[in-house]
C-alpha cells in the first residue's frame, strides 16, 4: 500500500489530510516531532511526505530530512497556512515539488494533487519486437546497435517508459534497459 508520511503541526488541519487520504485508500504515518519525522523517512519509505514549512525548528534536523529526500528520491508537498511569496520559497528551500495551503486549498485539489505525485514515480517495463513496425528502428536510435540482447547476462533488453508528471500532462522519458542488469 502506497504510504503517505504527514508531518503538520496543526491538530486539526493534520487530522483533516489524514482522513481524506485515508478514504483515498492510502496508509498514513504521522510526525509530530523533527526526531519522529527522520526515523519514519529513514524506515518506512514513504511514497509521499506532506511537511508543514515551519515544522523543523533545529536546523540540523532540517538537513537531515532535506539528505534523505534527495538520496531516497521522496517527493515533498509543502504545506502552509497562507500561499504568500515567502512561504513558497520556504517549501522551495525544502525540496518541495507543489504546495498547499489551508486557506486557498481544498480537499480535492489535496487529493489530486498527491495522486499527480503518486503518478510521477511510476515505470512502465515493455516488451520490443524487432520484427514488428519501428521495433529495430527505435533500438538503433536508442542503443546505437541492432540487438536488444544484454551484453552482461544475455537477456532480453525491454524498453522503459517512465512518466515525469513534472515534465507536464503526459511526458514520459524513454529508454532501453536489461531488467536483470539495469
Ligand atoms: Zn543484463
Amino acid at each position: 500500500m502506497q504510504k503517505i508520511l504527514i508531518a503538520i503541526k496543526d491538530n486539526f488541519t493534520r487530522n483533516l489530510y489524514k482522513e481524506v487520504l485515508e478514504k483515498q485508500g492510502y496508509n498514513i504515518l504521522i510526525a509530530e516531532q523533527e526526531d519522529k519525522l527522520l526515523v519514519w523517512t529513514k524506515l518506512e519509505n514513504p511514497n509521499i511526505i506532506l511537511i508543514d514549512i515551519g515544522f523543523f525548528r533545529q536546523e540540523d534536523f532540517e538537513k537531515q530530512f532535506i539528505k534523505q529526500i534527495t538520496d531516497k528520491k521522496i517527493p515533498v508537498i509543502a504545506f502552509a497556512q497562507f500561499q504568500t511569496q515567502e512561504n513558497k520559497e520556504r517549501a522551495m528551500d525544502l525540496g518541495a515539488k507543489d504546495f498547499i495551503s489551508s486557506s486557498e486549498t481544498s480537499p480535492a485539489i489535496v487529493i489530486r494533487k498527491v495522486k499527480i505525485l503518486m503518478g510521477e514515480q511510476r515505470t512502465y517495463q515493455v516488451g520490443i519486437n524487432l520484427e514488428d513496425y519501428d521495433g529495430l528502428k527505435l533500438v538503433k536510435d536508442i542503443l546505437g546497435r541492432e540487438s536488444i540482447t544484454c551484453p552482461k547476462c544475455n537477456s532480453s533488453m525491454v524498453l522503459y517508459l517512465i512518466r515525469d508528471l513534472s515534465q507536464g500532462g503526459n511526458y514520459y522519458k524513454v529508454s532501453i534497459k536489461c531488467p536483470n542488469c539495469l
